[in-house]
């Protein structure tokens, strides 16, 4: 008869009394510093600045990249809820007391695009902890994997070396960064096609069963296109193209260069610039847009050019709220407030409709201050 090793104890030895003190410490630690710390981190404007607050504080020492993973895997307050170690108590008291200050804003591209669907949701989400499923979200990620799972690994080197040799270059989820209006705006194109100094190509993708082009992703594109403009790339022949496929679509090898290069033709085919409207209020990105919708099976493709005078009044708009030089602004949408889980919950005073009833909203006074967690309402019996 085979003996049988069990590598674990049956039972777990007794907590001595110091685990027991350690523990009771760490407790009270999350207690009174847990809000403070999920408000900080939450209010940043970006995953990457938050990250960066963790890092520089010595809260979280592994990569971005890591931070990423925790907070798809766990959520936001599981992964601060692991940094409560007893070796991080002190750093985490002082990070709440004296947070270092950004030397200037940050905010993320696609949090940009999402002040062009409500600003206020923006600016709720910052200040309020508020859960939501959305399937149309995780359908995107699986589909932005594919993609990536695609492109070739290269170096910044040789980047670099392409770039100066004016050689053609085709970027994959490409991380760009760039300071505009006092801003940094960070963020990682899906594809960008350069030709040394210049800028020919920005497009995104999106997973969706509409293929109707929005104002946010056109803001997505304009935002890449000013920060690769604030890089020194030359962006008086850049084409955006907003490619739109559908949930759960299976991506085949070359489908991605295949829209590029319908992009490119549909704009060589005849694509002209437009006037922009004057800069006064919360501007629609759509108004006066010339684009080209170009209908696959596979997929949904719109073009249009990098126009300047457009792209500063989007993105000026957008980035006086991250910059203090005005308050949020809700949408003038009744329909977008109906449908609206912040609203739901309650927590809008800007609301310009009540909620329409399709979400069920529970609260639960958790350690790191109210959580609202909002789900489909059950219809029917
Ligand atoms: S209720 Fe309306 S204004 Fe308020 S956050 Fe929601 S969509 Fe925006």
């Amino acid at each position: 008869m085979l003996g049988c090793r069990s590598r674990r104890p049956l039972m777990d030895p007794a907590p001595n009394l110091l685990d027991v003190a350690q523990l009771a410490e760490i407790a009270q630690a999350r207690a009174e510093c847990a809000p403070r710390l999920y408000a900080l981190v939450s209010s940043v404007g970006s995953q990457r600045a938050a990250w960066e607050v963790l890092h520089e504080a010595g809260l979280f020492p592994d990569a971005a990249g890591k931070f990423y993973a925790a907070v798809r895997k766990y959520g936001l307050e599981a992964t601060l809820d692991g940094l409560f170690t007893l070796d991080r108590l002190a750093i985490i008291r002082a990070l709440i007391v004296n947070p270092a200050p950004f030397a200037i804003p940050r905010v993320s591209v696609s949090t940009l695009a999402n002040q062009f669907y409500c600003e206020m949701q923006v600016h709720l989400a910052r200040s309020h902890a508020l859960r939501t499923e959305s399937a149309e979200l995780a359908a995107g990620a699986a589909g932005h994997a594919a993609f990536e799972a695609e492109a070739e690994e290269i170096s910044p080197e040789e980047i670099n070396r392409a770039i100066t040799a004016g050689e053609p270059l085709e970027l994959v989820e490409m991380p760009l960064s760039a300071e505009v209006h006092g801003v940094r705006i960070v963020g990682r194109a899906d594809r960008i096609h350069l030709e040394g100094k210049r800028a020919t190509l920005v497009l995104e993708f999106k997973f969706s069963g509409r293929r109707e082009l929005f104002p946010s992703h056109i803001v997505q594109v304009e935002a890449y296109g000013r920060m690769l403009e604030a890089n020194g790339f030359s962006t008086d022949r850049l084409v955006y193209a907003v490619a739109v496929l559908p949930r759960g679509r299976k991506v085949t090898d070359g489908l991605a260069a295949q829209i590029a290069e319908r992009a490119f033709r549909a704009a060589r085919d005849g694509l002209s610039m437009t006037d922009p409207r004057p800069p006064t209020g919360a501007p629609d990105p759509l108004a006066g847009l010339t684009a080209r919708r170009i209908d696959d099976e596979a997929f949904g493709l719109w073009v249009f050019r990098h126009h300047r005078a457009r792209v500063e009044r989007d993105l000026s708009w957008a980035l006086h709220y991250w910059s203090g030089r005005r308050a949020p602004e809700g949408t003038a949408s009744r329909g977008k407030c109906r449908a609206c889980p912040f609203n739901a919950a309650t927590l809008c005073e800007a609301a310009k409709a009540p909620p329409d009833g399709r979400y069920a909203v529970k609260r639960t006074e958790g350690r790191y201050g109210v959580l609202h967690v909002v789900q489909p309402a059950r219809r029917g019996p």
